[in-house]
């Protein structure tokens, strides 16, 4: 029996809120209209930066990469290098591939990387720098031509960890742009900024609903919104742990879900004292404990086929198994952005360092995609050529007669010319 142990005030659902969706409307063709004026002035209302080009130079980007510390370079190499090498190992299983399907008929297809793309790196709460390494540098390992990326700046001020995490993953351009006026900037372009072809990375609300609008106009990587976090524990671990892992996540916003599933009410107590101590020291509780008010939920179950069941149907961004064969749910989950298991890792490794991508679905789009990779950014293009005159006239045969069942005449002729002159006959229906 599944049993709600703690329920959550506000439930996550699979839809935008309509008061964000007008407002980015809105904003939306304020940008569309106004080019870089309009950035410039929604630069200044939601963001308080006032430039004459919101694109960074030269100078100020090494102006950043040097305000790094020794320590802090080393890190950040650190965590490119462990993206970077498996987003490499990722691209290597896209193969181009090219088969004779019957005899003379070839078929294939060719993994062509997007040209333009433009990355978003969030940054209103936190300088979420490791956004760019997600991101830029996945974009670059598929082959982007042109990687251009964004970011808000943080207290006012170029988000200079940001840029420098930006820059050493091999941003081609650089801008200190955020919310849905960058995501406007790089998808319809202005004056002075090329749009791109696509839209990749992850956001607040307005950032998330930007780029869904404007899919169609650009190609998305997938819905990307505020931080979801799932628990799946039994009694191999404590509410300590439990605890850890659900504000760990929750503070990224109010509105950012974390949940528990497990099959022990002992251990659902447990995780409820620890949350209730954590939140006396831990620095963001204001963020957290908001968050956990309004959308933290504790469901008990009794086996572990509910305990699946209930995880697909929440289908959440993050899912943190600590049970005592993790495998189980790897084996038998089927909606999840990213799964983290076992209690050796977590979230925050994904987050920040291990390699695994941290662009991930959001409101349920886990039920029809995975995270960001490096396969996003790469169109599968397929081919076909025809290698005997026999081929040519058997397919067209086929293709002909099938023509006609939907009445398509003119396509029909195509393989009919083909019949007749590679086949010498005339086709009869
Ligand atoms: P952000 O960069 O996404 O958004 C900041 C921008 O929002 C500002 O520059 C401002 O222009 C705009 N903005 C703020 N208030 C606005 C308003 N009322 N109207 C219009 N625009 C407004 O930074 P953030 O706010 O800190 O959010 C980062 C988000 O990214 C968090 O919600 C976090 O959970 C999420 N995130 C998601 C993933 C994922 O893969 N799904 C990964 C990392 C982070």
């Amino acid at each position: 029996m599944i049993r709600h142990f703690k329920t959550a005030r506000l439930q996550n659902s699979d839809q935008t809120d309509p008061a964000v969706t007008k407002a980015v409307e809105k904003l939306l063709a304020e940008v569309a209209e106004g080019g870089d004026r309009a950035v410039r002035e929604l630069s200044i209302r939601f963001d308080e930066l006032d430039r004459d080009s919101y694109r960074l130079s030269d100078a100020e980007i090494a102006a950043c990469v040097d305000g790094l510390s020794k320590q802090e370079r080393h890190d950040l190499d650190f965590a490119q290098e462990q993206v970077g090498n498996f987003a490499r190992l990722q691209r290597e299983t896209m193969t181009d591939l090219e088969v004779e399907t019957l005899p003379g008929v070839v078929l294939g297809h060719k993994n062509v990387p997007i040209e333009n793309v433009g990355c978003y790196v969030p940054g209103g709460k936190y300088p979420l720098l490791a956004s760019a390494h997600m991101t830029v540098l996945t974009a670059k390992v598929a082959g982007c031509k042109r990687v251009i990326t964004c970011a808000p700046p943080f207290k006012g001020e170029i988000a200079q960890k940001i840029v420098a995490a930006q820059h050493l993953a091999g941003a081609d351009e650089i801008y200190c742009l955020g919310g849905v006026q960058a995501i406007a900037a790089m998808g319809y372009g202005t004056e002075t900024i090329k749009p791109v072809d696509m839209l990749a990375g992850p956001g607040n609300a307005y950032v998330a609903e930007a780029k869904r609008l404007l899919f169609g106009k650009v190609g998305i990587d997938l819905f990307a919104g505020p931080t979801e976090t799932l628990v799946i524990a039994d009694e191999t671990v404590d509410g300590e742990i439990c605890a850890t892992d659900l504000l760990g996540q929750a503070e990224h916003g109010t509105n950012s879900p974390a949940v528990m599933i497990t099959n022990s009410e002992k251990l659902a107590r447990d995780t409820l004292e620890q949350i209730d101590r954590l939140l006396q020291i831990l620095p963001t509780a204001e963020i957290a404990a908001k968050a956990w008010q309004d959308y933290g939920e504790i469901i008990v179950c009794d086996t572990l086929e509910e305990m699946v069941q209930e995880g697909d149907r929440i289908a959440s961004e993050h899912v943190q198994v600590m049970t005592s064969d993790p495998d189980y749910f790897l084996e038998n989950m089927t909606n999840y952005g990213a799964l983290f298991l076992g209690e050796r890792t977590n979230v925050a490794f994904g987050d920040k360092v291990i390699g695994t991508n941290h662009t991930l679905p959001t409101l349920k789009a886990a039920r029809y995609t995975g995270g960001l990779w490096v396969g996003k950014f790469l169109k599968t293009c397929t081919y076909q050529r025809i290698l005997t005159d026999e081929a040519s006239a058997k397919i067209g045969a086929y293709g002909s007669r099938l023509c006609h069942m939907e009445g398509f005449i003119g396509h029909a002729e195509q393989a009919n010319i083909r019949v007749r002159r590679f086949g010498g006959r005339n086709i009869g229906y």
